[in-house]
């Protein structure tokens, strides 16, 4: 973790901003980045970012700003790109059990669109035909990712076209001259494994033979990043020589060139973004101590949802004697970022740093306990600028009549 913002730096926002606090860091999402660009500068790779990670504007007008092109998960993240400035041959909206409706609107806002089911494919090709490419978004039947609850490409999965259907796509194409342009996979999430992308590649190169109009493969997202130290990751500069490897052979194989993109979330902006959170409570107890603090799985679900390691630091005490806490929230649940985590002793009013936060953690959060989601700032030239407001009372009762 190259670049990284100083213990002292985020304690000054913690005071200027208030807890619990998003805070990003946008030279660390550049750096992921250029980390990809270099990882597959041998091959004919475009990237998009997976926005249902963390869709502030003024991130995505940040990822823009940097060159990277967009993936949303649904016709109003489709929106909020348009309105950050991406130009819709930038866009792709891959759809997920989606309405038709929202796949029109996306035809209308002219961006790329993976569709995953027969019935919405037949649909627009009845009402398309062949005059707007599209793309189809495969299931694999591959197990991957870190857990199942983050694995999509299994054959229990609910995404995608499951693969053995692929007669039945070519019946819609046929019926319909449906101009297929992209084949789409995606797996799941926290892959580390390069195998999984190859099998991955090897399924999809089988299916292409059906698709002579086709220009894009598209291998999802999924890049694993670091939670813990010495956590394996993803070997990009290794999955990047695979890539060129077998996109080279394709291309002596089928006799053109397509384009591989790929659709990296957590990879771009899980390590810029960590969650600052206050200490209210300390509890000491038979078994253990809680840390009780300002916020809870409403704000940060991941490590009660997923089970999810996040690395804790107490920054207002970074070299107090080490003990054992559960870093638990104040919601009425049980809800608990860690357990029996040995951190620098903590006192009450104490800051907790949670690392790894950019990514499915504000986006995730929630006003449940009738509590205010928390604000967001964005650390840019070593300047902070509130991208967020933290909510307020009157936020609560904003859709609700009288
Ligand atoms: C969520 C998602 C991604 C991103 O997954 P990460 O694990 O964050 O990289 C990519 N593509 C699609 C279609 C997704 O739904």
């Amino acid at each position: 973790m190259s670049q990284q913002l100083s213990n002292s730096f985020l304690i000054e926002l913690a005071n200027e901003f208030g807890t619990p606090l998003y805070v990003y860091h946008a030279e660390k999402i550049k750096e992921q980045y250029q980390k990809l660009l270099t990882a597959f500068a041998g091959s004919n790779t475009r990237f998009f970012y997976a926005c249902k990670a963390l869709t502030n504007i003024n991130v995505l007008k940040y990822i823009k700003e940097i060159g990277c092109n967009i993936d949303c998960s649904s016709i109003n993240e489709v929106k909020l790109a348009v309105h950050a400035g991406f130009a819709p041959e930038n866009i792709l909206y891959t759809s997920n059990n989606i309405a038709f409706s929202e796949i029109e609107t996306a035809q209308q806002l002219g961006v790329n669109i993976n569709i995953d089911s027969i019935s919405n494919l037949r649909k627009f090709g009845q009402k398309f035909g062949h005059t707007y490419p599209v793309g189809i978004r495969l299931r694999p039947n591959i197990m991957a990712g870190g857990n199942l609850k983050i694995s999509t490409g299994h054959q229990d999965s609910k995404f995608g076209i499951p693969l053995e259907q692929i007669d039945k796509v070519l019946e819609v194409v046929k019926e319909t001259n449906l101009r297929i342009t992209d084949l789409h996979i995606h797996t799941g999430s926290e892959i580390k494994d390069v195998e999984v992308f190859a099998k991955g590649i090897e399924v999809l190169f089988e299916v292409a033979k059906h698709f002579p109009e086709l220009e894009v493969i598209d291998l999802g997202g999924g890049f694993k990043v670091a939670y813990k130290p010495n956590d394996e990751v993803t070997d990009i500069d290794k999955l990047g020589r695979k890539v060129k490897e077998e996109f080279d052979l394709f291309e002596k194989q089928y006799g053109r060139r397509v384009e591989v993109w790929f659709e990296p979330g957590k990879f771009l902006v899980s390590e810029a973004g960590c969650f600052i959170t206050k200490v209210n409570v300390l509890k000491e107890t038979a078994n253990t101590v809680f840390a009780g603090t300002d916020s809870g799985l409403n704000h940060f679900i991941r490590p009660m949802f997923y089970g999810a390691y996040h690395i804790i630091e107490n920054i207002s005490n970074p070299n107090g004697a080490k003990r054992n806490y559960n870093v638990v929230g104040n919601i009425c649940e049980t809800d608990t970022f860690a357990e029996n985590r040995s951190l620098n002793e903590i006192r009450e009013d104490d800051l907790l740093v949670f690392q790894n936060a950019g990514a499915y953690g504000f986006e995730m959060s929630s006003n449940y306990n009738s509590r205010f989601k928390p604000a967001e700032v964005l650390v840019r030239d070593g300047k902070a600028q509130l991208i967020r407001k933290r909510d307020v009372f009157e936020d609560l009762l904003k859709n609700q009549t009288f």
